[in-house]
């Protein structure tokens, strides 16, 4: 029987983001993906800053980037009337070009490493196909299903199905990562249940290309332009549009023309070819458990939220972090026992505080849908939406602030800080390069001033980087003259100095 380390089931951004971790860390994996090849549903159109930043150290942001929206596009949110009346307010939000200025220029550790990006899962997802269909660590075999497991003391036999031929085939693994997504059958075979609201409302995506610019750009470029009746995302400010709308009431979802139904929201009759249209349903749910034995759930397995602030894929590329490297340090005997257990302890109450953030953030529209209603004063209207803002696209607590240590912080607010737990501050050094980039693939060590970092050296039971930083002006921002890095980028411990490295590197690694 094949044998791996780790077998991942699913081929969405979490599993692809998975793989690249445990490979880049230097692990084996075998990852299966039952369509024939990624997906044709856009999905997903903002990667946060905090998901940039980790695609950066997995080396991808820059092919990312070369398939996203062009960098000197704005991220604006406009609230209008209809494509055919007037815009009412617009929420500016900088260029990719504009907020890495931004960035340069405070410096204060308030800011991430790399901006969001605009772009669809249609185009992110064969990046991240690319960056493990090569990879000499990584087996990637799309258009075949994963089925069944049975897991004991030592492993996990898989039953995994050919999608064309039907052959099957048995799998031995160390450890089983459920990335299949929201009908998750890992989940299900695990008796995990689900808490939270599903089928929240009923919505309609109607993905489509079209030249009509002065109509799709009626009030000039921007991300979203937003009615209650749905939102029109643009896919690459150029011919991809899509709209998420909601089916007309009282008929079957299944059974819209989405031709009328684009019509009615654009205001008129206009040139476009339909290339996807479908109803689906938002859910809030989140996961009773992320793991059972050496199984393990991530992504929208574990969580799904309604779309309102992107959280969906952008928490479950920071599961598939964490994940990765613990189940990497599992398999390179460096994890202590409790260590894989960690990974429940941390990103379970992200995913819970995201899904409620992203419930906040769907009251917020509802208030504004409810003002359209009342309000025939469109300079009144627009106040009204100017007052309620727009904080499903700024809230850098929840982007940048989620922490491990049990600490909730502002979900609007990101304070730097590096108490354990806590996401590393971002900075740039005096030569220009960035903190971020001089950080190791496994753990590094943060040296500032003359502090003596050779109890934790010498006792380091991992691969450590140590990088000194005689940046005075830098240092306030890290509040310790040793502050220790996991690899995700999380702070694992700090202090001014070290006198037990033995106890510093067991409580990190449990
Ligand atoms: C309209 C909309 C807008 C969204 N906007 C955003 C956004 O802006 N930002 C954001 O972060 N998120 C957004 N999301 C959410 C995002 O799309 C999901 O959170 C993301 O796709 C989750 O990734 P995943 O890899 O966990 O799951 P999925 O993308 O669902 O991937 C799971 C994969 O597993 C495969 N699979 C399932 N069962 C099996 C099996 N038995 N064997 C093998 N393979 C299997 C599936 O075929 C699929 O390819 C949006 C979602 C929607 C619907």
């Amino acid at each position: 029987m094949k044998q791996v380390p780790v077998l991942i089931a699913g081929g969405g951004p979490v599993g692809m983001t998975l793989a690249r971790t445990l490979a880049t860390l230097g692990v084996r994996c075998l990852l299966v993906e039952r369509n024939a090849s990624t997906t044709r549903h856009p999905k997903m159109d903002i990667t946060n800053g905090r998901s940039m930043e980790l695609f950066a150290r997995l080396g991808l942001a820059g092919k990312l980037r070369a398939v996203a929206v062009p960098e000197e596009n704005n991220f604006d949110v406009a609230w209008i009337t209809s494509l055919t009346g007037r815009e009412l307010h617009r929420f500016r939000y900088p260029s990719v070009v504009e907020k890495r200025a931004e960035i340069r220029r405070r410096n204060d550790g308030t800011q991430p490493r790399e901006p969001a990006m605009r772009v669809s899962q249609v185009m992110i997802e064969p990046v991240l196909q690319a960056s493990i269909v090569d990879h000499p660590l990584v087996e990637a075999r799309w258009g075949v299903a994963f089925e069944d497991f049975v897991q004991d003391e030592s492993g996990v036999t898989c039953t995994l199905r050919n999608a064309e031929t039907g052959a099957t085939e048995e799998v031995r693994c160390a450890y089983l990562a459920g990335c299949d997504g929201g009908s998750s059958i890992m989940r299900e075979a695990l008796g995990i249940g689900l808490e939270g609201k599903s089928r929240v409302t009923q919505r309609y995506m109607i993905h489509f290309k079209s030249d009509s610019r002065g109509l799709m750009q009626a009030f000039g470029v921007a991300w979203h332009y937003q009615t209650p009746l749905g939102t029109l995302i643009a896919q690459d400010d150029k011919d991809t549009w899509t709209l998420q709308t909601r089916p007309p009431a009282g008929v079957d979802p299944a059974a819209v023309d989405p031709g009328p139904l684009l019509n009615k929201w654009v205001g008129r009759a206009f040139t476009r070819n339909i290339l996807v249209a479908n109803p689906w349903t938002p859910h809030l749910l989140l996961a009773d458990r992320y793991q059972s034995g050496r199984v393990f759930l991530a992504g929208d397995a574990a969580h799904q939220y309604i779309p309102t602030g992107g959280y969906g894929m952008n928490t479950g590329i920071g599961d598939a972090v964490d994940l990765g490297w613990k189940l990497a340090a599992a398999v390179k005997g460096f994890a202590g026992a409790k260590l894989l257990a960690s990974y429940e302890k941390e990103r379970r109450p992200v995913g819970l505080r995201n899904r409620l953030a992203s419930e906040r953030h769907t009251g917020v529209r509802i208030k504004i849908g409810e003002l359209y209603e009342k309000e025939s004063d469109p300079e009144a209207l627009a106040r009204g939406i100017a007052a309620l803002g727009n904080l499903e696209n700024e809230s850098w607590g929840i982007e940048f602030g989620y922490r491990y240590d049990g600490v909730e912080g502002d979900p609007a607010v990101y304070h730097p800080t590096t108490a354990p737990g806590a996401r590393l501050p971002s900075t740039f050094l005096r030569d220009g390069s960035a903190l971020y980039d001089r950080l190791g693939p496994w753990f590094t060590l943060l040296r500032f001033g003359d502090a003596d970092p050779s109890e934790l050296i010498d006792a380091a039971p991992v691969p450590l980087d140590v990088v000194v930083i005689d940046d005075e002006s830098m240092a306030p921002i890290y509040e310790a003259k040793l502050v220790l890095v996991r690899p995700d980028t999380h702070v694992a411990w700090r202090g001014d100095h070290c006198e037990d490295g033995d106890a510093v590197w067991r409580q990190v690694l449990q």
